[in-house]
């Protein structure tokens, strides 16, 4: 080998060196480009102010109505990402002026099997005392259609779709609609209204929508709405989202009443002690259309009643019952039973196990001082 060659040898290594080390560099300088990138990113990140999370509560054409988690509400812009926002929706808000940059996904989910009371009651006509005449018309309007549907496709009539019970409290409505769905082998769900449209603000809607799936899902099934007036009154004029939210809770009522067929397998039976004030959409034909109207028990009903709650009691020998339950006019069904509890209790109290004519005596008293407190209570409420 020449001297030149040697040179040439040399001088290739050289090269062939100097390239891989650039290459070497220039990897190494893009990897450090990419890191100072995402660096830079995160940087902006943490820089970011951070999103409010907030429960859209109304729309308002090109605004809405949000409740933050402290509970202030705020009529803001939607932003064009967040269009097409539903009240009830979940969102992300802006710090500064709380526009709304986007719907998040997280619902307020909820088990509705959690908020209503599902039971399969036991209850027997015998239970319920001196409501003879509304007992058969319940019989009539709910049991037979459940239980015999062919009867009235022969004779080509429609059964209501559901009865309104009105009355004062405590006169056996719940009792009488637990009658019916034990009678009828069906599932009872029990829905109080004004829980309905204070618990679930933004969801009343969603929240009708699921218990009706759900008493389809248990058919036959009775759902019972008790203080069916808070969803239900007539509204003079639609003013405050809270007004609008119960309004849209309402219509979704009535679109599941009217949806579902007269013989189905699924009855509404909606209580109040206010009928006065129901909206009349709810009473139409087809809806809620058959009233019926549970006294407070007369005479003959008060003796049924107290019977009724008495009958596991052991009571003293020879108790003329008729002059105790003379003593309880004006008396509930549910004051007639707590006058029966609060004799047991004077009875315990003396160490006896049978109560006397005095034991129920004491207990009519009690019951009736504490109504009358009550009324005191409501007058000074409103006095
Ligand atoms: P509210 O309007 O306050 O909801 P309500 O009319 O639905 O009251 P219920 O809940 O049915 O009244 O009555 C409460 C309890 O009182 C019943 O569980 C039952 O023990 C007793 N009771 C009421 N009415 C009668 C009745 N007619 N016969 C037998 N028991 C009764």
């Amino acid at each position: 080998m020449t001297s030149q060659d040697e040179e040439k040898n040399i001088l290739d290594s050289v090269i062939y060196n100097y390239t891989s080390n650039m290459q070497a560099i220039e990897d190494e300088n893009r990897i450090l480009k990419q890191t100072a990138e995402n660096l830079k990113k995160e940087l902006e990140r943490f820089r970011k102010t951070p999103l409010l999370v907030c429960e859209v509560m109304d729309i308002r054409g090109e605004q809405a109505v949000i409740k933050l988690q402290n509970g202030n509400e705020f009529l803001v812009e939607i932003s064009e990402e967040a269009k097409g926002l539903m009240p009830g929706d979940m969102a992300l808000a802006e710090q500064k002026n709380l526009t709304i940059v986007r719907k998040i996904s997280i619902s307020k989910k909820f088990n509705v099997e959690k908020f209503v009371i599902i039971e399969k009651p036991t209850v027997k006509w015998k239970d319920v005392g001196g409501l003879d005449e509304q007992a058969e018309e319940i019989k009539e309007v709910v049991e037979l259609p459940l239980k015999k549907p062919e009867l009235f496709r022969q004779v080509g009539i429609q059964p209501p779709k559901g009865i309104l019970l009105y009355g004062e409290p405590g006169t056996g409505k719940t009792l009488l609609a637990k009658a019916v769905a034990a009678s009828t082998n069906s599932t009872f769900i029990e829905v109080v209204g004004s829980e309905l449209v204070q618990k679930f603000i933004g969801e009343g809607a969603k929240q009708v929508k699921e218990i009706f799936n759900l008493a389809r899902s248990k058919a036959p099934a009775i759902v019972f709405i008790d203080e069916i007036d808070a969803l239900a009154a007539k509204r003079i004029e639609i003013g405050t989202s809270g007004e609008r939210e119960v309004q849209r809770t309402f219509m979704q009522l009535l679109a599941e009443i009217d949806g579902f067929k007269h013989l189905g397998n699924v009855k509404v039976v909606g209580c109040t002690n206010r009928k006065d004030i129901l909206d009349p959409a709810i009473l139409r034909p087809g809806r809620l259309d058959r009233l019926i109207k549970i006294p407070l028990p007369d005479k003959e009903g008060r003796l049924e009643i107290f019977r009724i709650h008495s009958k596991d009691m052991k009571t003293e020998k020879g108790m003329n019952i008729k002059t105790i339950v003379n003593k309880m006019e004006g008396f509930s069904g549910a004051e007639i039973r707590a006058a029966c509890t609060e004799a047991g209790y004077y009875a315990i109290r003396e160490n006896r196990t049978t109560a006397t004519k005095e034991d129920f005596e004491r207990g009519i008293i009690k019951v009736r001082q504490e109504e009358m407190s009550e009324g005191e209570d409501y007058m000074r409420m409103f006095g």
